[in-house]
Parts: structure tokens; sequence; C-alpha cells
């Protein structure tokens, strides 16, 4: 039997493992068993991404609300009647806690009659056999999938099947979300499935659709990897009308949603991770007029989202305002301003900036500037013992880094002097050698050649300190969080910083002093011991 859960931990996020225990925390403590289900078992068993986390819990999921809340959670919604909280737990995972249910349909059009169910019973009312799954995170049963329907043969076959003839008959959201699985994976609908759902679109089923599922359905375009290309698909099928009657593919901003898809990953192969969902929306109705796109947005359950979608153009506004001040008077402070800001704002701007000295700030903080790390002198640095093991060591590498942007510290000459000041001392004499002859004294002298090939400046345990200070340890990373800002330093006057250690002589080991000047002897021994 493949292994689920370690499957589910190597393909999820470190912010997606830590919501699943998060959740699971909650659900343990409110005694209620816990399945995750939906995508993210079809996604981890396709090897497609995991884009969010759908929990199923025997029980009343909105009673884990506050508890789910004091560890970070935003609730967007917590729906009464089906007993479903959205949510965005830390790290802005998005997550949808279920209460497993049952579902009974009286009539098309008509709400279904629903009721607390076991997980069993909750896989029936599913959409698609790829989505019918459910993998236990319970102790006991942790890792057990539950795969009534096969799934996983359909995921092997790539198709999209449904449970039962009524399915479009019962919930025709479903034939929208058919038509966006099978564009997004570019697997079709198996044969039967086809044959009713051509029947349900030639007898009209979408009629009958409610208007929480359109409110759930525009709201998940926005997460689509390709949205533009669902959107014409779903222009192509009819159901892009029911979403919104005006909709179309002309109201949208094709060159500024693709900038935006474009600059987004640009901006995670620099480690960025922004949320694109808002600015998606953004460029999806950009021509659409303000009663429509009020509509939508009434519509869309996920609040948060909603204001996110609102605060755009506001928020924008406000960063270009700070980048065209004082506030971002030099490459240094610009770079320390647009550490500081949302990720999402920077990606928002730079594609719809209009003033031209704001898109080239952002366009430097992206490009040439990060260049500009190149110039930190490791290597030197390290002979310094200024390495990442030193408690100052973020703030000096980035008040190098700032000054060279500047250009206040312009040749490699001018940055090590101004580093020098700032090494720590060297590190304290060894005890004595001991003076036993024999085994001993003979492994130490054969450990010797080792200890010369460590890098200079190394300390403490071998291993770690002897690996050089990277690029990647040096340079200021990406800042989700706001980065602490930098004190500017004057390279004129660094006596400030750390000023070294004088070793008083103790008188006791006169030898001490030249051993200090030898670095690798001593640590070797130091290491033997
Ligand atoms: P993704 O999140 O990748 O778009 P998903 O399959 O997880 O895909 P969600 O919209 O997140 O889709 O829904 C979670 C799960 O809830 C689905 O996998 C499916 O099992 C169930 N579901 C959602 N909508 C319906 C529906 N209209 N009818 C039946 N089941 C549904
Ligand atoms: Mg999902």
């Amino acid at each position: 039997m493949a292994d689920y859960i370690y499957t589910l931990e190597t393909r999820l996020s470190p912010d997606q493992q830590k919501a699943v225990t998060l959740v699971l925390d909650a659900a343990k403590a409110a005694e209620m068993n816990l399945y995750l289900t939906g995508g993210a078992i079809r996604d981890i068993i396709t090897g497609f991404p995991i884009r969010d986390l759908d929990f199923t819990v025997q029980g009343n999921a909105l009673k884990l609300h506050k508890d789910l809340e004091r560890a970070g959670a935003v609730v967007g919604d917590a729906d009464d009647e089906t007993r479903t909280l959205l949510l965005t737990l830390p790290g802005g995972v998005r997550a949808e806690i279920a209460m497993a249910r049952s579902e009974r349909y009286d009539k098309p059009g008509k709400a279904p009659q629903i009721a607390p169910a076991t997980i069993s019973e909750d896989l029936r009312r599913r959409d698609f056999t790829v989505n019918a799954m459910a993998l236990s995170m319970n102790e006991g049963s942790r890792g057990l999938l539950m795969d009534p329907f096969n799934g996983t043969a359909d995921i092997e076959a790539k198709v999209i099947r449904v449970l039962h003839n009524y399915a479009f008959l019962e919930d025709p959201s479903r034939m929208i979300r058919a038509t966006r699985f099978s564009t997004r994976f570019h697997w079709p609908l198996e044969e039967r499935t086809q044959a009713r759902y051509e029947s349900g679109k030639e007898n009209g089923y979408i009629e009958y659709i409610r208007s929480s599922s359109i409110g759930y359905e525009i709201e998940q375009l926005a997460y689509e990897d390709d949205p533009y290309g669902v959107l014409k698909a779903y222009e192509k099928e009819g159901w892009l009308k029911v979403l919104n009657p005006r909709w179309s593919t002309a109201k949208v901003d094709t060159a500024g949603l693709g900038a935006l898809m474009k600059t987004r990953q640009q901006m995670n192969e620099l480690g960025y991770t922004p949320e694109v969902a808002p600015a998606v929306l953004h460029f999806l109705t950009e021509r659409l007029g303000d009663k429509d796109i009020s509509d939508l947005r009434r519509a869309i359950p996920r609040k948060d989202l909603v204001e996110s979608w609102k605060d755009l153009d506001a928020n924008a506004h406000s960063l270009a305002k700070r980048l065209s001040g004082k506030e971002a008077g030099t490459p240094g402070r610009t770079w320390q301003l647009l550490s500081s800001a949302r990720p999402e704002m920077i990606l928002f701007l730079a594609i719809t900036a209009r003033q031209q000295a704001v898109a080239q700030k952002i366009k430097n903080f992206f490009t040439k500037w990060r260049q500009v790390q190149q110039k930190i002198p490791l290597p030197e640095m390290t002979e310094l013992r200024i390495t990442p093991q030193m408690p100052e060591y973020a703030k000096i590498a980035n008040d190098v880094f700032l000054l060279l942007l500047d250009g206040k510290l312009r040749s490699r000459t001018e940055t090590l002097k101004y580093l020098k000041p700032l090494a720590p001392p060297p590190p304290p004499p060894p005890p004595p050698a001991p003076t036993k002859r024999g085994r001993g004294g003979k492994a130490a002298a054969a450990a010797v050649p080792a200890a010369a090939s460590a890098k200079p400046g190394a300390k403490g345990k071998g291993k770690t300190a002897a690996v050089p200070a990277t690029q990647a340890q040096v340079a200021p990373v990406p800042a989700s969080k706001p980065a602490a800002p930098a004190k500017p330093v004057s390279p004129a006057k660094p006596a400030k910083a750390a000023k070294p250690r004088v070793e008083k002589p103790t008188g006791k080991r006169p030898q001490a002093k030249n051993k200090a000047k030898r670095k690798t002897k001593p640590k070797l021994q130091r290491k033997k011991k």
C-alpha cells in the first residue's frame, strides 16, 4: 500500500505542513476525527501542486472556529448550513474545514437536505471520483486512504467521472466544475459523464444552480493557474454568463493578467510567494462595470479575498507614493522600503505603476540591485570571522549591502576597511596540549593535516563553521514579514560596532598569544578532546 502520509509530508510546503498540524490539534482538542479530503488527495496522487487543504471532520466544524483563530487563522467565512469554515492559516495557507455530511436532493434547484454523517457517507455526496477520497489523519488509522469510487484508477486513466447519473441534475455547478478541472488538467470527461454533461447542458440544468455555488465558483477562478484559459472555456460552454450575465473574455485585461502571471513567476524564482488571487480577480473583471463588480464581490464567500481585492488600488497607490518620496531617496532606502512591503503589493504595483520612476525602482529591486550582493566579500568576511554564527552577522551583512548599494563603499579595499573593526576577537587559546607521549600524542599529530584543511575562521564544531557563508545567507532575503530596518552606518565611523576584546595576559601560558594567531591547530586540539 502506498504510504500516503509520507507522500503528503514530502509534497506539502512547510507552511502547509504546519497548517495540517494546527488543524489536527484543534480537531483533537474537540475530539473530532479529521480527514484530508478533496483536491489535496487528488493532487498528492497526481503530483500536481497542492493548492489548498480541504479537511472534513466528523462533527460540527464551526466549533473549531475560536481555537483556530487563536492559533492565527483568519476565518473568511463560516457557513451555518453546511457547517463549513473557510480559512487562511498562517503562511497564507488556504483551507476549508467542513462537517462530514450527507445530502439529499428532493428537487433540482432546491438546496439539499443536509445531515451530519460519517466520512464514508460524506464521500458519496462528492462531485467526481477523483475528488471523492479521504485520508485519515487520526491516531490508529493515520494514513488510511478511503477511496470508495476508485478515484485512484480514474486519476491513472486521467478522466473526470461523476459518482452517479444524477450528479449534474442535483447540483448543476458540477458542470462548471467539470469544465474547470477538465481545462486545468487537460483530462477529458469520461464517456458517460460527457453524455450526462451534454444532456444537462441541453436541458438547461444550469438554471437551477444555487447562488451560493455561483459565488463559490467565481472564487475558485481566482486561484486557477491559468484563469484566462478557464474563463475562455467557461465562455465557450456558456457558464461565464451564469457567473455574471455581462462577463465575457472581452472584459478581461489580458495584458495585465499575463504580466501578473509572468511577474509572479519571476518573484517565485527569487523566493517570494505573493498571493495573486485578488489581483487575478482585478484583471479578470477590469472592464466590467462597477455594479457587476460589486455583485461579484458580494457573491464570493471568502470575505478576506474580497477585502484584499477591494484594497488593491489604494494599497498600490500608497506604496507608489512612498516610493516617490524621501523615504525612497536612495537605492538603499528604497531597498529597505520594498523589503518590508508585502510581496502582493509590490507585484501589483510592478504591473500597474504609472510613474516610470516607481516602475524602475521595482525593476531594480528585482534585478540590478540584487547583483550588488555579489560584491559582499564573503571569503574575506569568513577570514575575519564575520560568519553567520555571529549574532550581529545579519545586520553587518545588511549594512554592508546597503552601503555598497548606495555607493558609499566603492571598492573592495574600502569594504574591508569598513569590516575589519567589526570582526570578532580571535577564539580563546586552547588548553595546553597534553604532554603525554604514546598513542594519544600520535593520534593528535595524525589529525593535524585534516585540521589544516579547515576553512580559516571556522569556529566551534567543525562541520557547520567550516561551511562558507553562502550568498543566500548573506543577501537580504525576501521579506514576507517586514525586515527589521537596518540602521544606516557611516563607513567612516564603524568604531561603535563590536570592539575587538583584548585578551588579558594571564601570565600562566606565555605561549597562548602566538597560538591564537595560528587558527587551525588549536581548534583541532580542542576537537580531539
Ligand atoms: P481545487 O481546490 O484544486 O480547485 P478541489 O477538488 O479541492 O479542487 P474545492 O472547490 O476546493 O475543489 O472543493 C473541495 C472538495 O469538495 C472537492 O474536491 C469535492 O470533493 C467537494 N466539492 C466541492 N464542490 C462540490 C460540489 N458542487 N458537489 C460535490 N462535491 C463538491
Ligand atoms: Mg480544494
